[in-house]
């Protein structure tokens, strides 16, 4: 049996894996990745690709705990897309400079007082209507417009970005076909795969398997943290008008009535994004309702907009985040360690700088020193998975 040893192995090439890859591999750590199918295959291409800086999970005017956590994300991630930041992100496509926030009609007196709050100063400004992205300037269009200081990033191209030059590093490797040892002491000793005829060892192991860590822990045995899915029913509409549109549409509740990011597909033509509350309400819709139902939201939100050869269609799609009391959303990323391994979960992509602070925090109490070296020929006849696609194009099939 071929052996290969490391310092780190991380399971899974989402965003977490990969930014983990980055930032300690910069710390001198050998690391590699082992990812079952795509890179970034999971939830991260699925994702809106909004770095979120908590304004959304202020709108109910208290500054959530969330909302604190997220609030410095969005410089952090500016810096690496301009080559200033912790990481070297550019050449990563940025969809939009910002994120805007939309009220169909005025909004009440509270919410735009809390806006105009010092705390919310740099974070969100009212925009002058001579300034109103092309899908907002209508004269239809009678609600509040605001911008929040919140970039939208193309996931695939992010995911092609962390992974360049890693790409011998990462593995075509799906650990429920292999086993994983302990030793004496109850450390992760190894993961072996017999259908690869490979055994690799470590001195940490990062499970940073999205959706897959569930069954991770359960193979390991590992009964804390537990993990949460939340399920989500997106919507797609692809179209050929080039009308960018990033922003929430909010109601009468805190919660926006939906998030829309705008996509731009290989063949020419664009997708609408729907998220936010018709995806989780959408849940136990099937399709043709889901559908239905964007369609009503539609024109109630946007009235005023009329798209070339839309067609639309669905997604179903998990969240997955370590479990909290009745299925709220978690307030920052998470990283739990044990022993010589780590269980994490951004939560959000937006948060991932904050996961990787949290993982290296950790090595550094457990006072883990590089000690592997892996050559290109330790890793030579391997195979390597692929950035996934986007998953626009592929979905269309009803005409509205
Ligand atoms: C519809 C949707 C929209 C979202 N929009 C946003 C947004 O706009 N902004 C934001 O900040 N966040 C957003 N999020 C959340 C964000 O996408 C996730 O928090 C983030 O992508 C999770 O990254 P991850 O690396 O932990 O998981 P994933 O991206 O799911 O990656 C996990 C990887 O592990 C691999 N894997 C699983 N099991 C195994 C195994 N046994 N062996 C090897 N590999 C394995 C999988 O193949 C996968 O590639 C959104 C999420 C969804 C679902």
């Amino acid at each position: 049996m071929r052996k290969l040893h490391t310092d780190i192995v991380i399971v899974g090439g989402g965003i977490a894996g990969l930014w983990l890859l980055n930032s300690l591999t910069k710390q001198g750590y050998d690391v590699i990745i082992l990812e079952a199918c795509s890179i970034g295959g999971g939830q991260s291409v699925r994702s809106q690709g909004i770095i979120h800086g908590g304004i959304k999970y202020a709108l109910n005017g208290v500054l959530s705990q969330a909302s604190a956590a997220i609030r410095d994300m969005p410089l952090r991630w500016q810096k690496c897309l301009a080559g200033t930041g912790e990481l070297d992100l550019r050449g990563v496509t940025q969809l939009s400079d910002a994120h805007y926030l939309w009220s169909q009609r005025s909004l009440g007196a509270k919410i735009t007082s809390f806006f105009a709050k010092k705390a919310m100063s740099g974070r969100v400004s009212s925009v002058d209507k001579a300034d109103y992205p092309a899908v907002f300037a209508h004269p239809e269009f009678r609600g509040n417009l605001y911008k929040l200081n919140e970039i939208v990033v193309d996931v695939p191209s992010l995911m092609a970005k962390l992974a360049l030059g890693f790409q011998a590093r990462i593995l075509n490797i799906d650990t429920s076909t292999g086993t994983w040892n302990r030793d004496l002491n109850g450390n992760i000793s190894s993961f072996e795969s017999s259908q690869q005829q490979l055994q690799i060892s470590a001195q940490h192991f990062i499970f940073a398997a999205g959706e897959g860590n569930g069954a991770i822990l359960d193979a390991l045995k590992i009964a804390s943290p537990k993990m949460q899915l939340r399920p989500l029913h997106m919507v797609m509409l692809t179209h050929r008008t080039n009308l960018p549109i990033y922003a929430h549409c909010i109601g009468t509740s805190s919660k926006p009535l939906t998030t829309v990011t705008h996509h731009i597909n290989m063949d020419g033509s664009f997708t609408w994004y729907f998220g936010g509350d018709i995806a989780e309400t959408g849940v136990d819709r099937d399709r043709a309702a889901q559908i239905a139902q964007a369609q009503r939201l539609f024109s109630k939100i946007l009235p005023w907009v009329t798209l070339k050869d839309p067609q639309w269609s669905t997604l179903r799609v998990n969240r997955a985040e370590p479990k909290q009391s009745s299925l709220s959303r978690p307030d920052a990323a998470f990283v739990q360690s044990e022993q010589n391994y780590s269980i994490c979960w951004p939560t959000k992509l937006a948060l991932t700088p904050d996961l990787s602070d949290q993982v290296l925090a950790s090595l550094v109490k457990q006072q883990l020193t590089a000690k592997y070296k892996l050559t290109t020929e330790d890793l030579q006849g391997l195979v390597h998975p692929e950035v996934a696609a986007t998953i626009w194009s592929t979905q269309c099939n009803t005409t509205r």
